[in-house]
């Protein structure tokens, strides 16, 4: 497992436990910009639980973050068959499902999807990679 994939995991373990809040629901704000915060951002991948609150957009300025140590998010290199969550996510929220009605129904934080739409983890856990493939599956047009 990569750096960033641990980092990840350890920041979603961390709200589940209560440890940070969850985000999604509009009250936590951009450490940045003042905005609604979607994500924890790590400066370094060594530090797991070091994180700031961010906006999408303050998120993308900032850029990767120390020790990365994995699969680049900007190569994207994954087996042919593998599917790309992070358009899925894309989709889905086209579709009606935004992050927090993603996060409800499969019971994981909005963080995690919103991880996989910034490209910050590339992979969810299998259960909920499998049931957003079934998600879209179900509302294909
Ligand atoms: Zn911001």
């Amino acid at each position: 497992m990569s750096n960033q994939a641990r980092a990840c995991r350890a920041v979603s373990l961390a709200i589940r436990r209560g440890e940070l809040p969850a985000l999604g629901d509009g009250k936590t704000i951009c450490v940045d910009c003042g905005a609604v915060a979607a994500c924890y951002d790590h400066r370094d991948y060594l530090r797991p639980l070091d994180v700031e609150p961010v906006c999408r957009s303050c998120n993308n300025k900032r850029g990767p973050a120390k020790n990365h140590n994995g699969p680049s998010i900007v190569k994207k290199v994954r087996a042919p068959d593998s599917v790309d969550f992070q358009q899925l996510v894309i989709t889905l929220r086209e579709r009606g499902w935004a992050q927090p009605r993603l996060a409800r129904k499969f019971g994981c934080s909005a963080a995690m999807i919103s991880n996989l739409k910034t490209g910050k983890c590339i992979e969810p856990r299998y259960p909920l990679g499998a049931a957003l493939v079934k998600l879209e599956k179900e509302t294909r047009k």
